[in-house]
Order: C-alpha cells, then sequence, then structure tokens
C-alpha cells in the first residue's frame, strides 16, 4: 500500500465500519509522537529530571511533576506483554486482514505501547522491534515484528 502524508491541520476523518465518528488531530501533548511517526521514528517524550520516559504522551512528568519534558527517539525494541488475534473485522477495510494480532508491548524504556503485531509466532515474553506500516485505514502507524 502506498505511504501517505497526514495533514493534520484539518483534522482527520474518524469512522467505524460506516459511521462517522467525526474528526480528530493530534493535541499538542502527542503532535511529536506522529511527527516521529512521520519520519519512520519511535518518539516517547522523556523527562530531563528524573531520566524517565513516559508513554501515554504527558505534559508533566507523572513521576516528578517537572515540565521540562523533551521528545526522543526510542530504542524500538521491547517485548510482548499481552497480545490477542482479530478474527472478525472491526469494519469493511479489515476484511482482508482477518485474522491479524494486536498486543502491548513492553518497551526497552519501560512504557506500554498498544500496536498491531506482525510475524513471530507471538507469544508473552517474545522480542519485538517497530517498524512503520500504512494499515487498512490508510494511516502510517507503529507496528511490531515479533522475533521468531
Ligand atoms: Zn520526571
Amino acid at each position: 500500500m502506498e505511504e501517505r502524508v497526514t495533514d493534520w491541520s484539518r483534522g482527520l476523518e474518524l469512522k467505524a465500519g460506516e459511521w462517522f465518528l467525526g474528526l480528530y488531530q493530534p493535541s499538542p501533548e502527542t503532535v511529536g509522537y506522529w511527527d516521529g511517526v512521520k519520519a519512520h521514528e519511535l518518539r516517547l517524550k522523556h523527562c530531563a529530571a528524573c531520566d524517565r520516559a513516559l508513554h501515554p504522551k504527558r505534559i508533566v512528568c507523572t513521576d516528578c511533576g517537572s515540565d521540562a519534558l523533551a521528545w526522543k527517539r526510542a530504542s524500538g525494541r521491547g517485548e510482548v506483554y499481552s497480545f490477542s488475534e482479530v478474527h472478525r473485522a472491526p469494519s469493511p477495510a479489515f476484511a482482508g486482514s482477518v485474522p491479524y494480532t494486536v498486543g502491548i508491548v513492553k518497551l526497552e524504556e519501560g512504557v506500554f505501547l498498544f500496536s498491531r503485531l506482525q510475524g513471530g509466532p507471538v507469544a508473552i515474553g517474545a522480542k519485538a522491534e517497530v517498524g512503520f506500516r500504512v494499515l487498512e485505514l490508510g494511516n502510517l502507524m507503529p507496528v511490531f515484528t515479533v522475533k521468531a
């Protein structure tokens, strides 16, 4: 599938099947994450005061309260913490993709990320590494490849 660059300035249409759920666009605290995805980089907010990675993205450190946060490229490596195989397409756009696997990856930085998983066999504790792929709704997203 061809990669497309998302123009966030007008928001992005959000649909579930035939239902239009409105528009969404990155908030000020998430825009750096999506800029990273566009550049094929997984970025996490990093607290300069206590040297901690933060995800979900925050405007202040949830550990020490500092607002000295900066985007930093993550290792992109982690392990499968949890996963599930999807057999029923949530909308017609996914009909050609089932079954597929989604899961939570615990990154080396200590944070958890929900993502599509590929490769494998997928198992709890299996090593996984991030890549980027255009998924069914046409957006470039982080996808983790599980090492056999
Ligand atoms: Zn902190």
